[in-house]
């Protein structure tokens, strides 16, 4: 029997990647997808697919794919609302969430308490709201596979193991384009620069948190709550050829490392057939083609972001949630060239100092806490603009 799945994001980097495999298997029906406003690519899904349903969250891309669509087979619906109900389901038992950014929570939560299982690309959301999500998760037995390609290389690092005896989890970082440019180029870096990664092809958002390592920092807080992990038990390394996904260190010093090519494909693979492995022919890795590993510190100084989601991680409570917001404001305004690069950190950091603290927050504080720091980040965005 095959088995429903639903792609949030399909649209996106991680969605469209996850759709390609898809289109290769007869095991996964596609019950649903899910899109922001890119409605033309969603119109090819829709021909090339058949999902039952899909919903589209942006009003006027949703009324031109309603036009367009109203005589297929295939549902066409409005809004998060619609996404929240279309995962209840029971012909769906997997939802893969590759929304980008907070949009992604609420349809995680709902997932969870559905009780599916989960595929989760996703990191804002976790980082916003990781405790609760993993409570969430233990008490509605809902399994939460990461395709973040770290936490794919932790996961599998981690199965037979005892988690007593981890160490320490250590997360390799590319670096980035900027990882060998001086203060004076990071003041030059414009949103071309940044988004043209040497290694990885990927949304625009977490190429520019890739660039400006937030995104490592944003993986280390994923990390805390997907594998139930202590601040001092979590490192990074910079790491060039992203070949070592990322390493896992034992009590008993042994250290294990998942290895293999700087592919989104592969995670996601293993994320749809765990936990099976299955066999699959687009991606091969040989050492041979690797002469060369190495690994340096970070520098969390010329990385400031990265010392602030230490920060952040150490203060807990809504913290992460204030990063996470600050960084998506600054992100999307150095995007339309309103906020330069290197003064990402200092909105993240200005936001981490001015926003109110909340030791134990609920869903409601995590969200209003989002949303105030969202208007404040562009308010100072505003006032401090040169
Ligand atoms: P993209 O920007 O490529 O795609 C994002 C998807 O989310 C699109 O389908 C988009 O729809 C949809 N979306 C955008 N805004 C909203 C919204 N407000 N409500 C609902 N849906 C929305 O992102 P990526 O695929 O690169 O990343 C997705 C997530 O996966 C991120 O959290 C990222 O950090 C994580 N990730 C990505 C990796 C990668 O290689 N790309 C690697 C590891 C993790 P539309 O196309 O219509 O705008
Ligand atoms: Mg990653």
């Amino acid at each position: 029997m095959k088995k429903g799945i639903a792609i949030l994001g399909a649209t996106g980097s991680i969605g469209m990647q996850a759709m390609e495999l898809l289109a290769l298997d007869q095991s996964y029906s596609i019950e649903l997808l899910s899109c922001h406003s890119n409605v033309s690519t969603m119109a090819l899904l829709i021909d090339r697919f058949k999902p039952k349903q899909v919903v589209v969250t942006e009003k006027k891309a949703y009324d031109w794919l309603y036009r367009q669509k109203m005589n297929s087979k295939t549902q066409i619906l409005f809004g998060e609302e619609n996404i929240l109900k279309a995962i209840e389901s029971p012909e769906i038992q997997s939802v893969l969430n590759a929304i980008v950014g907070f949009s992604a929570l609420k349809p995680l939560i709902q997932s969870i308490k559905s009780r599916k299982q989960i595929l989760l690309a996703n990191k804002e959301s976790l980082v916003m709201a990781g405790e609760l999500i993993m409570n969430l998760a233990a008490e509605y037995k809902s399994t939460i596979l990461p395709i973040d390609s770290e936490h794919s290389a932790i996961f599998q690092c981690l199965l037979g193991e005892d988690n007593a005896a981890i160490e320490k989890v250590i997360l390799t970082a590319s670096g980035g384009p900027f990882l060998n440019f001086s203060s004076e180029e990071m003041k030059q870096v414009s949103p071309a620069m940044a988004l043209n990664h040497p290694i990885w092809k990927m949304g625009k958002k977490v190429s520019v948190d890739s660039a400006s390592l937030m995104n490592k920092g944003l993986e280390i807080i994923e990390a805390r709550w997907l594998f139930n992990l202590k601040l001092h038990q979590l490192d990074v390394v910079i790491h060039p050829q992203s070949a070592i996904h990322s390493f896992v260190q034992f009590t008993d010093g042994s250290l294990k490392a998942q290895i293999g090519a700087a592919d989104m494909r592969l995670p996601i693979h293993y994320a749809l057939y765990y936990p099976n492995r299955k066999k699959q022919t687009f991606s091969t890795f040989s050492p041979i083609d690797y002469p060369e590993l190495t690994f340096r510190q970070a520098d969390r100084e010329k990385f400031r972001n990265l010392a602030l989601a230490f920060e952040a991680l150490k203060k807990e409570g809504n913290a992460p949630a204030i990063l996470s917001a600050a960084n998506d404001v600054a992100v999307d305004a150095f995007l339309e060239h309103k906020w330069p690069f290197y003064r990402i950190p200092e909105l993240v950091e200005e936001m981490l100092l001015t926003q109110p603290y909340f030791a134990h927050p609920d869903l409601e504080t995590l969200l209003e806490t989002t949303t105030k720091c969202f208007a404040e980040s562009k308010a100072y965005i505003k006032k401090n603009k040169k």
